[in-house]
């Protein structure tokens, strides 16, 4: 949770118009969610978000300023393939030269975002598309063509309701649905079984594995 998300977010702003990356952090682990569950995984997580979520469970202020040079040596000091750009809300700040750079290096790019705001010229592989219309986002329709998954945090029935309203949840050929109980909320476990089971088709369980494992 970030004490002050507004202030948190100007000072990520001041950090990218200075020509530098502002970042949270950087590590490499295990990405928990979704359909790369389980797979290796660099996150580059950047500062600043264009929401405060009620459920927020990132501090997203900024803990280092650094070169874009020094994001990509960082993250080829490690094994993986992947790296995630994750927030925050990456897509805040125009990063077309860090994926460039990572995909020089050899990178597959995956981002995790709120889907406000679409980057087409970033080229990733792999779109994780976490809409917050109960928080007051809203998803840019660019997503629904290029998402490669949503995924909805689920606390209670009118979550579901709002993942079932996804234009592409009728599309059974569509980017993957996935509902993610809220890992504080027992009760939200039991609602996305039963919602899955009575929408087979289209819906999917993502569990937050990496909060089960205790791993970062
Ligand atoms: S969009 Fe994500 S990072 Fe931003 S406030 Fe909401 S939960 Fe936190």
């Amino acid at each position: 949770m970030t004490p002050d998300p507004a202030a948190a977010t100007r000072a990520a702003v001041n950090v990218f118009r200075q020509g530098l990356l502002p970042i949270v952090e950087i590590f490499y682990s295990l990405q928990g969610e979704g359909g790369r569950a389980g797979q290796a995984t660099v996150f580059i997580r950047l500062a600043g978000c264009s929401l405060a979520c009620s459920f927020c469970d990132t501090d997203f202020r900024v803990k280092r300023e650094m070169r874009l040079e020094e994001v990509v040596e960082e993250a080829a000091s490690y094994q993986s393939p992947w790296v995630c750009l994750t927030g925050g809300e990456p897509t805040l700040f125009d990063l077309k030269p860090l994926c460039d750079a990572l995909h020089n290096a050899g990178f597959l790019i995956q981002t995790e975002t709120n889907g406000m705001h679409p980057r087409p010229s970033w080229n990733l592989d792999y779109i994780t598309v976490s809409p917050k219309e109960s928080e007051g986002g809203h998803l840019n329709p660019w997503y629904l063509d290029h998402a490669t998954e949503f995924k909805y945090v689920i606390d209670n029935e009118d979550d579901i309701a709002r993942a079932l309203e996804n234009p592409t949840a009728g599309n059974p050929i569509g980017p993957a649905l996935y509902l993610q109980p809220n890992a504080l909320n027992p009760e939200a476990v039991r609602l996305c079984i039963e919602a899955i089971k009575r929408n087979p088709h289209r819906l999917r369980l993502s569990l937050q594995t990496h909060k089960y494992l205790q791993i970062p």
